[in-house]
């Protein structure tokens, strides 16, 4: 389900018309839905209700602190890649001892903090920083809670970038190295061996290759239970959402469209519970995009019309400093105008936005209703790695962030101000 619909001729969040919210607090302009993120986190949390099931947010998916509050109020466990994280899930009021810390390069300074902090796990990536673990929690004098996070060599299919789960990935351990890692693991003083974890890749939209990698990686994890007495299993995050023509489902459910499109909730835990469940350990989900990717738009202004000798350009006043999808991944997002097309009138054009880079576009070639100099338009489905990506580079600040709940507007982040960008910058004496 998702939020954002027209009514009474214009783009709505809820309640809320963009228009006039977006004539309020300027463009470029994120904004989320809070409905639409609860919803997503109620229907996985009901998906799971059989199992003893912790879902852990990937907090880098969308990491504003308004955000965060609303799943850890739901009860929310957070997945965290950074210190940085972790500061955050306590500001926004999550619980650390419900945080599992993944990463492949976490610093002495992120292990003591986060040791100090009391989180559920550690899920390491490799043996060094397993031992690395150990001689920290040892000054300490505590014991540190660890998972492997093992790299069972499945084909996620889809896209290279978002890949995780293949052996030449730099991601966890290999799955043949994986039980040996275990072993010497189990024999550190400082070390308290309680998961397993993996996550194979993003926006997956079958649920195949998440049975492949359970089922492969099922009867190690009941041989480390009954090893070593593992609490939980991790299955990652990476559930798939609907990019294209998502505004056409309006506030019908689409995960239940189902057929080609998102993998749907009800897919992957029709396929997933059954084979999860005789494990009779604590599953975690770590999902990222699923939870909040639908629930967001970027909200910006068409600046200027260019025509070429062989394209059209339509540039806006969002940059791939705002919205780095497009370039980095070949991210598709559905472009839409935010006052109801009337007619049927369409254009081929480019999206493009004002930074110095020939990669700064949102479309190309694509058809879509006209638009006008000073019309708005809104991109959509850029609540997962949309601002948590965003840079300041061509001295851009960054954009507001806004969370609707119904008819009301939070501002959750303020819009950055010239002085923002150079704070922190002197001039030598
Ligand atoms: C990024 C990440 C996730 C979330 O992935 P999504 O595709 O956004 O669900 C989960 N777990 C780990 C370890 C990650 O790095």
């Amino acid at each position: 389900m998702h939020s954002f619909r027209y009514q009474g001729g214009s783009l709505h969040c809820e309640d809320t018309n963009l228009e006039s919210l977006a004539r309020e607090h300027g463009t470029p302009l994120y904004v989320y839905s809070k409905a639409t993120i609860l919803d997503h986190y109620r229907r996985l949390a009901a998906g799971m209700s059989e199992l003893d099931c912790l879902i852990c947010f990937a907090t880098k998916a969308n990491s504003n602190i308004a955000v965060l509050n609303l799943l850890a109020e739901e009860g929310a466990g957070f997945d965290i890649v950074s210190a940085g994280e972790l500061f955050r899930v306590e500001k926004a009021g999550g619980d650390p001892g419900k945080c599992t810390f993944a990463g492949v390069a976490k610093t002495r300074k992120e292990i003591e903090y986060a040791l100090d902090r009391g989180i559920f796990s550690f899920n390491a990536e490799s043996e060094a920083e397993v031992r690395h673990i150990n001689e920290i929690a040892g000054e300490k004098g505590v014991k540190a809670p660890i998972a492997f996070r093992v790299n069972p060599n499945v084909d996620a299919k889809t896209h290279a970038k978002i890949t995780t789960g293949k052996s030449g990935n730099k991601f966890g351990v290999d799955f043949d190295l994986v039980r040996d890692a275990y072993a010497r693991a189990a024999e550190l003083p400082n070390i308290e061996v309680r998961g397993l974890q993996m996550h194979i890749g993003s926006q997956l939209t079958t649920v195949n290759p998440f049975v492949e990698a359970v089922e492969k990686v099922g009867p190690l994890v009941e041989e480390l239970k009954s090893n070593y007495g593992i609490e939980f299993f991790s299955i990652g995050g990476g559930i798939g959402i609907v990019y294209e023509d998502s505004l056409d489902s309006g506030d019908l459910d689409w995960w239940s469209q189902g057929q080609n499109r998102a993998l749907t909730i009800e897919q992957y835990s029709e396929k997933l519970v059954p084979l999860l469940k005789p494990l009779g350990l604590k599953i975690i989900l770590e999902p990222g995009r699923y939870m909040v990717g639908n629930a967001g738009v970027l909200l910006t202004e068409v600046v200027y019309e260019k025509q070429g000798t062989t394209k059209t350009f339509k540039i806006i006043d969002a940059g791939m400093n705002d919205l780095i999808r497009p370039t980095l991944y070949e991210g598709h997002h559905d472009i839409v105008p935010v006052k109801e097309p009337s007619g049927t009138k369409t254009e081929i054009v480019d999206i493009v936005g004002p930074v110095c880079e020939s990669g700064d576009f949102f479309a190309q070639n694509r058809e879509l209703p006209s638009v006008d100099e000073g019309d708005l338009i809104a991109v959509l489905s850029a609540g997962a790695y949309g601002f948590v990506m965003a840079s300041n580079y061509n001295s851009r600040p960054f954009p507001a962030e806004i969370l609707i709940d119904g008819e009301t507007a939070h501002v959750i982040r303020a819009r950055q101000s010239f002085d923002d960008l150079i704070a922190g910058e002197t001039i030598p004496a």
